[in-house]
């Protein structure tokens, strides 16, 4: 009895034991100029988490790519998918927290037979993980309905997640092959969440979509553009990936130099019609990623906190204190159970919250404003990735223990320190950032996968691969 009721109060403590030593051995690793009270690393979560490796190829030919010039050459096998998928994401429930968000990434997932595509994500949940499968968005209904819904006709997941990258970059897409203009996708994304909706309909499985796009020199200036028509569709996040030199160098073709940070950003914001503040929530370094929270009441975006007011301020600091690592996506009944304890813990929460709720309406303009509108949670997102070259001479610096003395590279190695997105080796036991992986290994990794899995035969379903073409 007496271990029946310590178990149950281990069960529902709101945040494990686990996790809250992740916090601490993420927080204890990062450098110190990250280490601001927004910062979220260690705090409410270890980072995010993607694959490699497990399914390098894709059928479409982006300009540019990151992947290396051999993932095309890699044949798409479901086995080794889902032993790689064990392997990486086992090692990290392990070496990191036992909860985490991680992308199913490293190819064109939906070139995985569909069965192969949800035992993928049944891996991922086994290990702890909140899967976000990452896609070009050129497959139909029937694949969808095929990996949510399985052989016996039975729902395999009550939600999932993908990240749909559609944007001017890409060739290859079914309904049109090459858009000169952002606007000429609006089709593609629309069509994209309208088979989720259906999914949802017919099978009562819910959805959280991404969108995201490179930004070149050709089309940061159709961001305000794209934001405007699309905002409304219902993806719940834009990610915007400014372009580095990484990947396949036979598909760089524009000075990528040029996108500054704070030049995509204001876009960003031209498109939403208010300021951004990516201050408020970080996320490692805010020369990777910035990020800014907040929802839609009809046409205007709002900041979930805001960035003026010391009371939002000091709500942050007390939900890291109080509630971050919670496992907010743990099954319902075990979070209300442990949201309980922690508020019972913390019995200010509940005052802190409703003034904040107060604030918030008033900020938005009444609660009559929230009678005619509805919430839509919307996030806007950049994560700008480095250049493979600078990339290698910061990595062998600190494969070293060395920290350079120019400062590009300094700051190249601060980055990588601060990395939101890791990336697993469990044969060398080893973490790496998600740049590091790209720039570095990948190419070798993708050599020697093109030796165990050649291209031996054409699948019906699949379309014609680009293959090495430039
Ligand atoms: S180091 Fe690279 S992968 Fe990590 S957060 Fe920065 S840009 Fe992203």
């Amino acid at each position: 009895m007496i271990d029946w009721l310590s178990r149950i109060e281990r069960l529902t403590r709101p945040v494990d034991d686990r996790t809250r030593a992740a916090l601490q051995r993420r927080w204890d690793e990062l450098p110190a100029h990250v280490k601001t009270p927004a910062q979220t690393l260690g705090r409410a979560g270890v980072g995010c988490e993607g694959t490699h490796g497990v399914f390098p190829r894709c059928n479409f030919a982006c300009r540019p790519c990151y992947h290396s010039r051999d993932a095309n050459h890699v044949r798409v096998d479901g086995a080794h998918t889902l032993a790689e998928v064990d392997r990486q994401i086992g090692y990290l429930s392990t070496v990191r927290a036992p909860h985490a968000h991680a992308q199913l990434i490293g190819g064109e997932v939906s070139l995985l037979d569909p069965d192969d595509h949800a035992a993928a994500l049944l891996v991922m949940r086994r290990h702890g993980r909140e899967p976000m499968s990452f896609t070009h968005g050129d497959f139909d209904y029937d694949y969808l309905r095929r990996l949510a819904i399985g052989p016996d006709g039975r729902r395999r997941f009550r939600r999932l997640s993908f990240a749909a990258h559609i944007d001017t970059t890409m060739v290859g897409r079914r309904g049109i092959r090459r858009a000169d203009r952002e606007q000429q996708l609006d089709g593609e994304r629309r069509r994209f969440v309208e088979m989720f909706r259906r999914l949802r309909r017919e099978h009562g499985v819910r959805f959280y979509l991404a969108h995201n796009m490179t930004v070149t020199p050709d089309n940061v200036d159709q961001i305000p553009e794209l934001i405007g028509a699309s905002r409304h569709f219902g993806f719940s996040m834009f990610s915007f990936q400014p372009a580095a030199y990484v990947g396949d160098e036979r598909r760089w073709d524009r000075d990528y130099r040029t996108l500054e940070a704070d030049r995509v950003w204001r876009k960003i914001e031209a498109g939403v019609g208010s300021a951004l503040p990516y201050d408020v929530l970080q996320f490692g370094d805010v020369r990777c990623n910035r990020a800014a929270f907040g929802f839609y009441l009809g046409e205007r975006w709002h900041s979930l906190l805001d960035p003026g007011d010391p009371a939002d301020l000091q709500l942050r600091d007390s939900f890291f204190e109080w509630f971050g690592g919670m496992h907010f996506n743990a099954p319902r009944a075990l979070l209300a159970v442990r949201l309980v304890r922690a508020v019972a813990r913390h019995p200010r929460s509940v005052p802190m919250g409703l003034a904040w709720l107060r604030r918030t309406m008033r900020r938005v303009g009444g609660a009559w404003v929230l009678l005619r509108h509805r919430i839509v949670p919307t996030a806007f997102v950049m994560h700008r990735f480095m250049h493979a070259d600078d990339v290698s001479r910061a990595w062998e610096l600190l494969e070293r223990g060395e920290t350079s003395a120019d400062p590009a590279v300094r700051e190249t190695q601060e980055r990588l320190k601060a990395c939101a997105y890791a990336m697993a080796h469990p044969g060398t036991r080893r973490v790496v950032p998600a740049c590091v992986q790209h720039s570095i290994l990948d190419p070798a990794e993708n050599v020697q996968l093109r030796r165990v899995l050649p291209l031996i035969s054409r699948r019906p379903a699949e379309r014609d691969a680009p293959g090495p073409a430039a």
